[in-house]
This record gives C-alpha cells, structure tokens and sequence, in this order.
C-alpha cells in the first residue's frame, strides 16, 4: 500500500478511516494487524484484498496495482491469488456447506470439484456436516465452512478477518493450527485482523493501527 487514503462520505459529513497508509508484506509471511473497535482494520484488509477501493494512494497485489482494475479484472485478479475470511462469514444462505465451498472452484472453471470440496470439509472437521445449510450451522461451523471455501481456490495470501472471534478456546486453536499449517506447507502469504493478542503474537509481525493512522 502506497499512500492509501480510504474517506467514506455521506452528504456533506466525510470521515476519513484511513490517513495515508504505507506498509508491505512479503510474499510468505505472517502479519496480523491489530488496533481498538472501528480504528479501519476491516476497511484496511478490504483495500488489501481488491474488496474495495481506496480514494487515494495505491494497492498492488503480487506485483499488479489494483487501481485501474474495471469490476471484472479485480474479480479475476482475488480469483487466483486471494482468500478471504469475513467477520460474520459471509456464506451464501442457500446454499450447502459443500456448495459453499465449491463455489471458487467452479468460478475458476474447474471440474468434477465435489471431491476436493469434501477433502477441504474433512480437514476443518465437518465432513458429517456437509449438507446441511449455514443456518443449520453453528457459529464455530460456520466460520470452519468459511475457513474451507478460503482455502479452496489455494490462494497465494489469505486475509482473515477475526478469524477466532466466534470460537471456543479448542476450535479456535484448531482454526489457528490450518491457518499457520497452510502458511509452513503452501507458504500462503497470511494477514490477519485480529482482537486475539495470543494469536497476534505467533504471527512474524505486528501492524497496530489507531485513528486510521499506522502507529
Ligand atoms: P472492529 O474491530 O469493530 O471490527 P474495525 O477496526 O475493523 O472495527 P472498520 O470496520 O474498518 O473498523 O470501520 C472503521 C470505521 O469506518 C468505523 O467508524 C465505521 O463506522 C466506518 N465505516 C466502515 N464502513 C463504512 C461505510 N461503508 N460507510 C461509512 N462508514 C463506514
């Protein structure tokens, strides 16, 4: 991020959530981003991850600046590199937990996905939940389902919102063990927003954001 600016406005009121942002991370790295209740934290891993769009300053993503991107080369762009794990999931509700995670396959053209979706399933412990609903899921299976459909389309980096916020101690160790494992194995680049210091603390580095500013 190069000079990255981000000011939301309503009527004549305008609120700047983020002042001139500059870091990087490296490819393979484990970075997590930490900061009190509405500091931009969400809004920042939203620019990172080609969600949104910055009013001014630039974001580049493996090497390709995000800016100039029209609606459907930002699409093609988070399709091969990026995962993303929402605060509240973001499962599509009428859909099965394997559907949910299908979906990215089958956005990148693959076939014959069902297995592979179902292998993703197992390895965060639904496989006996895999057709039921998101509202016939807990909070906890829910966010596992999202943790699946993340990993799915092997993303180079995968930007996790509160990624435990919604766990149990042992769930959310589990959730924290296929992070870190996914970055030793695959070596996904991983960025994470998180409240959870003992998480915070694993990662190799620490960016603390406070008034939009990077302190
Ligand atoms: P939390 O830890 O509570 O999840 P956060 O650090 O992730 O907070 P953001 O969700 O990035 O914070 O929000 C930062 C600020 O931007 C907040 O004041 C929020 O109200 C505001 N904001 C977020 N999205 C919008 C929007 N679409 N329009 C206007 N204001 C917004």
């Amino acid at each position: 991020l190069n000079q990255v600016s981000k000011i939301y406005k309503s009527g004549d009121k305008s609120l700047t959530v983020l002042d001139n942002i500059n870091f990087s991370v490296e490819a393979g790295a484990t970075v997590s981003i930490v900061g009190p209740s509405g500091s931009g934290k969400t809004t920042l891993l939203g620019l990172c991850a080609g969600l949104d769009r910055s009013t001014s300053g630039t974001v580049a993503l493996h090497g390709t600046t995000l800016n100039g991107l029209n609606e459907d080369q930002l699409a093609a762009v988070r399709n091969q590199y990026v995962g993303f794990i929402f605060q509240n999931f973001q499962l599509l509700p009428t859909l099965t937990a394997l559907e949910n995670v299908m979906v990215p396959l089958e956005l990148r053209g693959e076939r014959n996905v069902k297995p592979r979706a179902l292998d993703l399933l197992d390895k965060v412990g639904l496989s006996a939940r895999s057709h039921h609903y998101p509202t016939q899921l807990s909070g906890g299976e829910q966010q596992r389902v999202s943790l699946a459909r993340a990993f799915s389309n092997q993303p180079r980096i995968l930007f996790a919102d509160e990624p435990t916020g919604n766990l149990d101690a042992e769930t959310s160790e589990k959730v924290v063990k296929l992070l870190f494992d996914l970055n030793k194995e695959a070596g996904t680049t991983l960025v994470v927003v998180t409240h959870d210091l003992e998480l915070a603390a694993k990662t190799q580095r620490i960016i603390r954001i406070k008034g939009g500013k990077l302190v």
